[in-house]
């Protein structure tokens, strides 16, 4: 698993800063997170093709998060995009997407967009993982998790097994039978226990981001601004940085990534420093960072 930011700055977008964008690549899967103003060509940056693309997942539906959306959807027209692109996204989104299209003048059968409202809980499942989606406080605005599944590894020397379909029993937890010989799938397998990932937009505090992001091996946070501007931060629905890194202490993850940073720090160090006092693990995003997991 990958996940590049493509975009970090919270409402106004510096030189070293782009708005909101997040890509998650997961074998055949590319989900970008949120889709901020000059997201394709963050892209283009990055040298990755915005035609990989299978789900869009929107947070809400602030500038910030939603600008680039129009853009990448126009050159994924233009580019003649074969694939279907699943777009999630809270109440509301299939309204939005029409208006949009419409402004722009694309029709919905120039692209093949599927669009779904989500509601707390799960939102999508494939034989490898589910994505989530949990409420945070910020109007109308979820934050989403993606939970890889536990998969059993082989080991083929163990019992001198070699590349078979029968394999694939094996993987799935079955017992199998190999020249003659029953071979269990407990002995011959270890179990690999799969990575969670939450992805944390805006909010404010909120007990919820606690909840589903319990124990993720990487939290990806808001942290807009430093603590000494708390009370601008709860008027806001934001979190400051020492608040991020609460949250991710209550919910024991195992990293934290901060990130969408008010445009009024060039450097945020002083705003990763305060974190850490409260969370070690604690990092800064910036534009085209790669974490892989
Ligand atoms: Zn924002
Ligand atoms: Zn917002």
């Amino acid at each position: 698993m990958e996940i590049v930011f493509l975009g970090t700055s919270s409402m106004v977008p510096t030189a070293d800063r782009n708005h909101q964008a997040i890509l998650l690549n997961h074998k055949a899967e590319h989900i970008l997170v949120d889709c901020g103003e000059g997201t394709q060509r963050q892209f283009r940056k990055a040298k990755i093709s915005p035609a990989k693309l299978t789900k869009l997942l929107i947070t809400h539906w602030h500038g910030d998060h939603v600008l680039g959306i129009p853009g990448l959807i126009q050159t994924l027209i233009a580019n003649h995009f074969t694939g279907t692109l699943e777009v999630y996204g809270p109440s509301g989104t299939k309204n939005y997407f029409a208006k949009m299209l419409d402004a722009f003048m694309m029709r919905g059968d120039m692209i093949d967009l599927k669009i779904k409202e989500v509601k707390e809980g799960k939102i999508c499942e494939d034989k490898d993982f589910i994505i989530e989606a949990f409420k945070l406080e910020h109007g109308n605005c979820y934050g989403y998790t993606f939970i890889e599944k536990d998969r059993r590894k082989i080991d083929l020397k163990k019992h001198g097994l070699k590349s078979d379909p029968i394999l694939k029993d094996l993987q799935q937890g079955k017992d199998i039978v190999w020249n003659g010989k029953k071979i269990k799938a407990k002995d011959a397998t270890t179990l690999v226990k799969g990575k969670k990932v939450c992805f944390v937009s805006d909010t404010g505090k909120s007990d919820n981001i606690v909840k589903f992001c319990k124990n993720a091996d990487l939290m990806i946070c808001e942290a807009t601004l430093m603590h000494d501007l708390k009370e601008v931060a709860k008027e806001r629905n934001h979190l400051t940085s020492v608040q991020a890194a609460g949250l991710a202490k209550k919910a024991k993850v195992k990293k934290l990534v901060l990130t969408h940073f008010s445009q009024r720090y060039n450097n945020v160090k002083n705003l990763i420093k305060e974190a850490k006092a409260k969370f070690k693990e604690v990092s800064a995003a910036k534009d085209f960072l790669k974490i892989s997991l």
